[in-house]
């Protein structure tokens, strides 16, 4: 019998498709899992029963196919991100990732180009193969930093059609100035480019950092993603959604598949969020562990990058390797980024975060 990757050899696999690895954080059973950015806080008890009595509402009419539009979540994913948005602004998929991904079905594909800033979320290349997309990336600055000046030199000399801002950016934690969000938008002026701020974290923002919804008006090609996956505490549930000039989504509906959003999808997501406050007082839990993760990590000679996001990325590894293998081997599995000398470990709960940096401080 041939291997499996012979047997996929034999396959008359797309051409640009040849030699491409899956998106693959392990998913290992470790007791401490710190690895991908999840809420570790679990549903809250309130919150799942109304998913529970939602879910089992929307049961009963599974004979039919679900509200195309998803009018009542626009509606509710309106009202949650506020700054004067309308339900004809928002857009929701099983995930951002699919939202990123319907973005690229309608602006990227063949003969068109889409831009990143490495190193930063590893399905923008993912996405851009998916659909044809020429994906080119440019550097950042000192300690990963972007400029409003570099930044725009960057999507100007591209001529990208696609650009994408990840802020607070992953792997890295930290937000981005919107002078950054501001100059690339200018920038794309010429090529009419669609600018994607991928607000992941958004929820987990420092105080005073703003956020890229406060410059929709008046920009028809900025999009801003955000997920339910992090702060929400929903990731396994895959609800994502984007805030855009209204055209933005009549473009969107154009390669959504029908019904895109199920019945029970639906009703998770507006359960959840009626409860909001709640899922939002565990994020204030999680950004107190995230700030002493930096501090007690200064403290051990390491690195932090600041972060504004569920996570911190470190630096100051000998043997990053050793570090990570060393942590597993006590029981916490936290994430090799591949980037020299580096970790990144998502903030948990108090019990998970001591467990962790007590952990580490044995290892270094
Ligand atoms: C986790 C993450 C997402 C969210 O993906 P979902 O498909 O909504 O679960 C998007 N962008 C970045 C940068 C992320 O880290």
């Amino acid at each position: 019998m041939p291997s499996s990757v012979e047997a996929l050899a034999n396959l008359p696999l797309r051409d640009d498709l040849v030699g491409l690895h899956p998106y693959g954080a392990p998913q290992l059973d470790v007791p401490i899992l710190l690895n991908v950015n999840e809420n570790t806080y679990g549903v809250p008890a309130d919150v799942h029963a109304a998913i529970v009595e939602a879910v089992a509402e929307a049961t009963q009419g599974l004979n039919r196919y679900p509200d195309r539009e998803f009018t009542e979540l626009r509606k509710n994913l309106a009202a949650y991100l506020g700054h004067g948005l309308t339900p004809d602004q928002l857009w929701a998929a099983n995930g951002s990732n699919e939202v990123l991904q319907q973005v690229l079905q309608a602006f990227g594909g063949p003969g068109r180009t889409a831009i990143g800033f490495p190193p930063t979320y590893s399905m923008y290349p993912l996405l851009a193969s998916g659909t044809g997309t020429r994906y080119v990336t440019a550097a950042r600055g000192a300690a990963y930093t972007m400029t409003p000046e570099g930044t725009a030199r960057a999507v100007r000399d591209s001529g990208a059609n696609i650009v994408f801002l990840c802020s607070p950016n992953n792997p890295t934690g930290t937000a981005l100035g919107l002078d950054v969000v501001e100059a690339a938008y200018e920038a794309g002026e010429d090529a009419r480019a669609i600018i994607i701020v991928d607000e992941a974290y958004g929820e987990f923002a420092q105080e005073g950092t703003a956020s890229a919804l406060t410059l929709l008006p008046g920009r028809p090609r900025l999009l801003v993603s955000r997920t339910m996956s992090k702060a929400f505490a929903l990731a396994g549930a895959r609800i994502g959604y984007l805030a855009a000039a209204p055209e933005i989504t009549d473009a969107l509906r154009l390669v959504r598949l029908p019904y895109h959003l199920s019945a029970i999808t639906q009703a998770a997501a507006n359960a959840a969020l009626t409860h909001a406050d709640t899922l939002l007082a565990n994020v204030e839990a999680i950004k107190v562990q995230r700030d002493r993760i930096v501090r007690e990590l200064e403290a051990l000679g390491l690195s932090p990058a600041p972060s504004d996001s569920n996570f911190v990325f470190f630096t100051g590894l000998d043997d990053p390797h050793r570090v990570w293998q060393g942590l597993l081997d006590a029981g916490v599995l936290i994430r090799d980024v591949g980037i020299p000398g580096s970790l990144r470990v998502t903030a948990g709960t108090e019990a998970e975060t001591t467990a962790f940096l007590k952990a580490l401080a044995t290892l270094l």
